[in-house]
């Protein structure tokens, strides 16, 4: 089979043996790939002395049934510089990487969220607000992938929500008084938060003139942790340094 060529954001890497990698890509084409670098660690020759966790690469690879794909050649064509000079930027784009690998499988392109996750790399390279690119990441995520909780009434009744619902990935979104109590696993979220949820979700913001107030920031990130808790079955373990301020 003859080499193919993706776009490829490297979520994860692993040494393998003295000068060797293994990658783990989002692909724009194919979803999430694993391969195997041979000498990419070698100063010269096809990887350019080594693949970097959260570049952007033309990744040339031979697709191998029986195991790891095999790289054949990595052009790095974006590797957002200044995120790796700021501890909240770096945290965040860590974040970032860990849902692209959380939340997408091998052979299931989503080019999407693909370019979500590249735009928002994008803009923490260029200084923008931490939490504000990563609730319109995450909200995003949810929307592209399929996962959107009902924020708009309440997901067990219909019912119109109160100022402050109960906020239940598990019965997929916010819950009335009423249904509240299904879950004890809920928490208290603003409507006024969910809203906002909403409204990243559809990109329906421009976000370099949004402001966003702590107490909202509060309940988003709360929102957020919850949800991915509930589909991960675990929180995301760069989620730990992203409490608002
Ligand atoms: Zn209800």
């Amino acid at each position: 089979m003859p080499a193919t060529t993706v776009r490829a954001l490297c979520l994860a890497l692993y040494d393998y043996a003295n000068t060797s990698q293994i990658g783990v890509f989002l692909t724009r084409e194919m979803g999430q790939v694993r391969g195997l670098a041979k000498g990419a660690l070698r100063p010269t020759g096809s990887f350019e002395g080594g693949l970097e966790v959260g570049a952007v690469y033309d990744l040339s690879l031979l697709p191998r049934t029986d195991g790891l794909d095999l790289l054949t050649r990595a052009r790095m064509v974006e590797a957002f510089p200044a995120v790796r000079g700021s501890e909240a930027a770096l945290n965040a784009a860590f974040f970032v990487l860990e849902l692209g690998a959380q939340l997408t499988v091998e052979h299931d392109p989503q080019p999407e969220f693909f370019d979500a996750a590249i735009g928002s790399l994008r803009l923490l390279d260029k200084g923008a607000p931490r939490d504000i690119v990563l609730f319109a990441f995450e909200a995003s995520a949810m929307r592209l992938l399929g996962f959107m909780p009902a924020v708009e009434s309440c997901a067990g009744c219909g019912a119109v929500l109160p100022v402050r619902p109960a906020f239940s990935p598990r019965y997929g979104g916010a819950l009335c008084a009423a249904c509240g109590p299904r879950d004890p696993g809920a928490k208290p979220v603003s409507a006024g938060a969910l809203r906002m949820l909403a409204r990243l979700a559809e990109g329906a913001i421009p976000l370099s003139s949004l402001a966003i107030d702590a107490r909202v920031a509060r309940d988003l990130r709360a929102a957020f942790n919850l949800f991915w808790l509930n589909l991960l079955g675990r929180e995301p373990r760069s989620a730990r340094f992203l409490d608002p301020a």
